[in-house]
């Protein structure tokens, strides 16, 4: 009840509808309730919201008819039985909130598969405050992102699910929170970062360990061709211990020495033996 009346004190706009979908929390807590007093007040709440809503309806009715995505994976998720519900949850997609850039509108699709990755992706967008800062339409970018990597590979087979997939986790990665921002004030297009490779997304802390072991993995690669020979030839510098197995590498050009890789048995510490 407390909780009810403090979101009836509230100021609500379409946005915080929107991105919080509390009208569904409401509403489900209206339907589970047996508490007259609560279900009249969830009852009241959402019939305010809806007014707002009904108003930019009205308002908007033409852009609405180009600009809103069936969301056809509401039979999914949604509940027949609601009709009422499921027509809060598709607010129309006329921005609220100026915007920084603008994108032309993405093809509307009925294709459950592909509405599904829309809403992930949009959430993936929203998974903090930075679109409100910036005032992004975090459905609109989602539609666009993803009708480019439709466009891309024609199908929504196992390549468009892994390329949305990997589009999403680096979205979210907390590490690399300016990749969301880039494509949230456009600084990234939905086209660019619809083809981008994982390692052109990720964060530049991430690029110095892909680049570290990339390094590591040659090594390893030319340890294993040469297979290596156990000796106790060597000392450890780390545990000073004498179980090491080296291999030799003819790293420059033929005339000159091999170079000498130690690896230590006991430890993992490698070091070059000139
Ligand atoms: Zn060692």
């Amino acid at each position: 009840m407390d909780l009810l009346k403090e979101l009836k004190s509230m100021p609500m706009t379409l946005d915080l509808l929107q991105s919080t979908r509390i009208g569904m929390s409401v509403n489900a807590l209206r339907k589970q309730s047996t508490d007259e007093e609560v279900i009249a007040l969830a009852k009241s709440l959402i019939k305010s919201w809806k007014k707002l809503l009904d108003a930019s309806e009205e308002k908007s009715e033409e852009k609405k008819k180009n600009l809103s995505l069936p969301t056809s994976s509401s039979k999914e998720t949604g509940n027949s039985r609601d009709q009422s519900s499921n027509k809060r949850q598709e607010p129309p997609k006329t921005p609220t909130t100026p915007k920084i850039t603008t994108f032309p509108p993405a093809p509307i699709t009925c294709d459950a598969v592909r509405n599904k990755c829309r809403e992930m992706l949009t959430s993936a967008l929203q998974a903090d405050d930075d679109y409100i800062a910036i005032g992004a339409d975090c459905e609109h970018i989602a539609a666009q992102i993803e009708e480019c990597i439709y466009q891309d590979i024609k199908n929504t087979d196992m390549k468009y699910k892994n390329r949305v997939r990997s589009r999403i986790s680096n979205l979210k990665d907390s590490k690399n929170p300016e990749l969301k921002k880039n494509v949230l004030c456009g600084a990234i297009t939905p086209e660019q970062i619809a083809v981008m490779t994982s390692e052109e997304m990720a964060s530049n802390e991430l690029k110095e360990i892909r680049k570290a072991m990339t390094k590591e993995a040659i090594r390893e690669h030319q340890m294993a061709k040469t297979g290596g020979t156990q000796t106790d030839l060597f000392t450890c510098g780390k545990c000073k211990k004498k179980n090491c197995t080296y291999t030799q590498v003819q790293t420059r050009s033929s005339d000159e020495p091999m170079t000498t890789f130690v690896v230590c048995n006991e430890c993992g510490n490698r070091w070059k033996f000139c």
